[in-house]
């Protein structure tokens, strides 16, 4: 195939250069042109000699020996005259410089052409070449010169616990198809870019051992409607002939985008195509494929709900940004391959970058060892860091990753806010971690996680909801004085909430029992026809919610009062390690308890308080 490709350039080669030849040539014997009246001119002063004809065009010569080229509109109404001043008439079509002049014309287009069809059989040739390999392969599943293994992966310790499971789906298929198992089909990894979706996909494959069949959503979004959709059933036709297998689709978005009617451009279209293709192919795997399907995507809430449904894309793992300990893990695997000096504290290294991703990190030790390379030094050193450290935040800062420290402190208060009062309110659900990593447009958050499913909340438990939902806001401004945009959403959310247990849930005395709907968009004509209310009483149910929210609004500050110096310890126990979980949040009590009783009976606690302290690192 080579040979042909470099016969064709060879050719292509020649052609360009006999081209600009020929060009130069003509260009060489063009005669300069003149009008037919000039010609006229001249041949009335009978000073042509010569003439040659071809068709319309005129090559003459004059008495003087010059030559000249001209144009005769009507060359049978010229010829008597020039028979008449006895000038020499010669001509022909097949005159030779009349045949270079076809080939100069005919050059560009045959070039084009050649480099058209040189072009096209590079194509073919790429695609039989790969088919050479394996019958039929555009998809063929990657080769793996050295898997990926787990250890690989760092600081991402829930989604690897999950995905164990999977590995030994893959390993022992039949162990569960036995039992009746269904395998689960697709697993969607949510997450910013650079957090290691591909990597925990690839690790997954390199664990279990099987192949690894990769592509990315927009190599399906064609030009042409109808390759996409046809590219993902040659995918799975593929897939199947090897399994158990594993199938990445990264940038899902890219073809699993939302289908909106309205749309009617051809890409929609060809989107929507593909994507059905995708669904049709889930569908329809026997129990015997063992094929799963890993996604990944940054835009989950553009996501099409058909493929979230069940048997598809049922299973989500939220892949975020490292915390203090997942970074230094990732540093920790990146060390192994380097050389770095002891002075180096990758502790240290892990505090001062919040936000970073694993790509990120990844490229700061990278960068490191450049700029250490480039010094001349055998090792990398601290200050090397530094140096790489800044260039990363250039390019980060552009994506409005960073967090300023002022920030980082705010959100640490706010949602230590949060988590005091779920510890003390009575009726809340168990907190089950804190974090101040920011997850796509909220902040920081604090997870509770319902003991059981609630279906009928108690107007206890509605109450200290809003007055957990108050706490970032009062944390706010009982230990930093500071009102910031932060509480925006939960704010929304309280108000929500009693608003609902003044009018539908008959919650306050001075409503009652009675059911008011209120505007909650779309129908609300229909629903003010039937649950109408006076001015009187819309009044009375803006006062209830209002007294209702800040009468929430004063416990949490009670309580956090009450309990600031817990507040101030899990605050900074927040900005150190950036999540803690339940167990760590109670050490954290325990630890205020201690002081606290050290405190009344007036020992000094200094020494004590460093057995108190949480290691970030443990
Ligand atoms: P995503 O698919 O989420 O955009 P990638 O998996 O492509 O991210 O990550 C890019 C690179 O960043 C990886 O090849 C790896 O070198 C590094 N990386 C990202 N996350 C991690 C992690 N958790 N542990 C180790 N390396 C990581
Ligand atoms: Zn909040």
């Amino acid at each position: 195939m080579t040979l042909f490709i470099r016969t064709i350039f060879a050719l292509v080669l020649l052609l360009v250069v006999g081209g600009a030849i020929t060009v130069f040539w003509n260009i060489e014997n063009r005669l300069p042109s003149i009008s037919y009246n000039e010609f006229l001119t001249i041949l009335d002063k009978d000073e042509v000699t010569e003439v040659r004809l071809q068709g319309n065009e005129i090559a003459l010569k004059d008495t003087f020996g010059r030559e000249f080229a001209a144009y005769s509109p009507d060359i049978a109404a010229l010829l008597p005259k020039l028979l008449d001043k006895g000038v020499i008439i010669t001509g022909g079509a097949d005159d030779s410089a009349r045949i270079w002049r076809l080939a100069e014309s005919a050059v560009p287009v045959m070039l084009i052409l050649l480099v058209w069809y040189s072009l096209l059989r590079n194509q073919a040739a790429d695609y039989s070449e790969s088919e050479d390999k394996d019958k039929h392969a555009r998809f063929a599943p990657q080769a793996m010169h050295k898997p990926v293994t787990f250890r690989d992966v760092a600081g991402v310790p829930e989604a690897k616990e999950e995905l164990l499971e999977v590995i030994d789906f893959l390993q022992r298929p039949k162990k569960y198809s036995r039992l009746g198992a269904v395998i689960p089909r697709g697993i969607l990894f949510q997450g910013p870019p650079g957090t290691g979706k591909t990597l925990i996909a690839r690790a997954i494959a390199g664990e279990s051992g099987v192949p690894f069949f990769s592509i990315s959503g927009s190599d399906f979004v064609e030009m042409f409607v109808g390759v996409g959709a046809s590219r993902v059933r040659e995918l799975f036709k593929e897939a199947k002939k090897h399994t158990p297998c594993i199938v990445f689709i990264d940038e899902i978005d890219a073809v699993g985008g939302r289908r909106s009617s309205g749309n009617i451009a051809g890409g929609q279209d060809e989107r929507g195509q593909t994507l059905n293709a995708l669904l049709v192919e889930m569908d329809g795997f026997s129990t015997d494929d063992t094929i799963i399907i890993l996604a990944a995507t940054n835009r989950p809430d553009i996501l099409d709900p058909a493929l979230l449904r069940p048997g598809r894309f049922d299973r989500q793992i939220n892949i975020l940004p490292p915390d203090v300990k997942g970074r230094l893990q990732i540093l920790q695997v990146y060390a192994q391959k380097m050389a770095l000096s002891d002075s180096v504290n990758l502790e240290k290294v892990a505090r001062s970058t919040p936000g970073f991703t694993g790509a990120e990190l990844a490229s700061l030790m990278n960068e490191a060892a450049l700029i250490a390379g480039r010094k001349g030094d055998s090792a990398i050193r601290p200050e090397h860091f530094d140096i790489a450290k800044d260039r990363i935040l250039m390019g980060v800062e552009r994506k409005g990753l960073v967090i300023s420290e002022k920030d980082r402190k705010t959100m640490a208060y706010h949602e230590a806010g949060h988590a005091v009062l779920a510890k003390f309110l009575p009726e809340t659900d168990p907190i089950h971690k804190i974090t101040i990593i920011p997850r796509g447009k909220a902040l920081g958050h604090t997870q509770q996680l319902p003991l059981t499913e609630r279906h009928a909340y108690a107007k206890e438990y509605l109450l200290s909801r809003i007055t957990i939902l108050m706490g970032g806001r009062a944390s706010e401004e009982i230990c930093l004085s500071q009102q910031t945009t932060g509480a925006e959403d939960d704010f929304r959310q309280a108000v929500d909430l009693a608003t609902k247990m003044v009018c539908q849930w008959g919650m306050t005395d001075k409503i009652g029992t009675m059911s008011y709907i209120r505007d909650d968009g779309a129908f609300l004509g229909e629903q003010l026809s039937r649950n109408a209310y006076s001015e009187e009483t819309g009044r009375i149910i803006d006062r209830e919610v209002k007294t209702l929210v800040e009468s929430c609004y004063r416990e949490a500050r009670r309580i956090l009062t009450a309990e600031q110096d817990f507040l101030v310890y899990l605050a900074d126990m927040l900005l150190v390690n950036e999540t803690l979980d339940l167990e760590e949040m109670e050490i954290i009590y325990e630890c205020t308890a201690k002081k606290r009783r050290e405190g009344a009976s007036g020992a000094s606690g200094d020494e004590k308080d460093m057995a108190c302290t949480l290691s970030a690192t443990g």
